[in-house]
């Protein structure tokens, strides 16, 4: 496995971050090849140590005695059999927090069923709701269907949120949304799909803070090359609060800066 960056992290979700942050393991790679990737030295592999199951066992326990809310496996995909022993181990030494999977959303149903009682919490995207979006900006054509499938594994492993008294998430699912420029009409299908298909099961993070990097081509993707207007997001936020959406998340303020994405210096590793 390669890690880039293990360390508390307060830029998740109120109930995943809470106070003393979220013990977020940062692996490096990616099962989506995003055009527009926010953390694109991560995620094409530029960054990141390698490290046996043990020194993961070891960073969770560590992140564990920091204070963490919970330990967050940061796209984890590619690494879960090794993280499933690192997590079999970590327990084994007494590690009691909840365990986050946050992922693209491109996820296998099979992988999603080893993982059973040992994820409590699914943080997945759910990214395009038609194949030619994921196809031009993932190279991930069937996307819409293998996230609707694996978002279906995972509300029956977590068919409930539950919260401590501190409103910390103990299990559940947050299904997010980045808005891209230009894609407001997407976005609403899938916030439609999701409250139609699971309600108050799950919560809906809204997104705004899609940011072009330099990484983005920007000839070929001209489209993507700005932030998301005020009006694009408050258009896909008053649509989710007319549909009835309450368990939801959405961001306020100048949140589209590259200073929201963190340092991959091998802290923590
Ligand atoms: S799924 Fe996320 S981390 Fe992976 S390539 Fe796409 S934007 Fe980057």
């Amino acid at each position: 496995m390669r890690v880039a960056r293990a360390a508390l992290h307060m830029w998740e979700e109120p109930c995943i971050s809470g106070e003393e942050g979220s013990g977020a393991v940062f692996f490096t790679g990616c099962s989506l090849r995003c055009v527009y990737c926010q953390n694109y030295a991560l995620s094409r592999g530029e960054t990141g140590k390698e490290i046996s199951v043990k020194r993961l066992a070891e960073i969770f326990l560590e992140l564990s005695d920091q204070g963490a809310n919970n330990i967050n496996l940061v796209t984890p995909t590619h690494f879960v059999p090794q993280i499933i022993e690192a997590l079999e181990m970590a327990k084994e030494e007494g590690l009691k927090l909840p365990i986050v999977y946050n992922t693209s959303g491109y996820e296998r149903v099979e992988v999603l069923k080893r993982l059973k009682g040992l994820v409590d919490i699914y943080l997945p995207d759910f990214k395009y709701w038609e194949k030619e979006s994921a196809k031009r900006y993932s190279m991930a054509g069937d996307y819409p269907e293998a996230a609707k499938a694996a978002l279906r594994e995972m509300v029956d492993q977590a068919p409930a949120p539950v919260f401590d008294e501190r409103g910390i998430m103990r299990r559940g699912v947050i299904v997010r949304h980045l808005l891209l420029p230009g894609h407001v009409t997407e976005a609403k299908k899938i916030v439609e799909y999701l409250y139609k298909t699971y309600g108050d099961q799950i919560y809906v993070s809204l997104m705004n803070q899609y940011t072009p990097l330099d990484t983005l081509d920007a000839d070929a993707f001209p489209e993507l090359n700005r932030k998301v207007t005020k009006r694009e997001y408050d258009r896909l936020v008053d649509y989710a609060i007319d549909l009835g959406v309450e368990c939801g998340y959405i961001q306020e303020g100048e949140t589209a800066m590259k200073s929201f994405i963190p340092p991959f210096t091998l802290n923590g590793v």
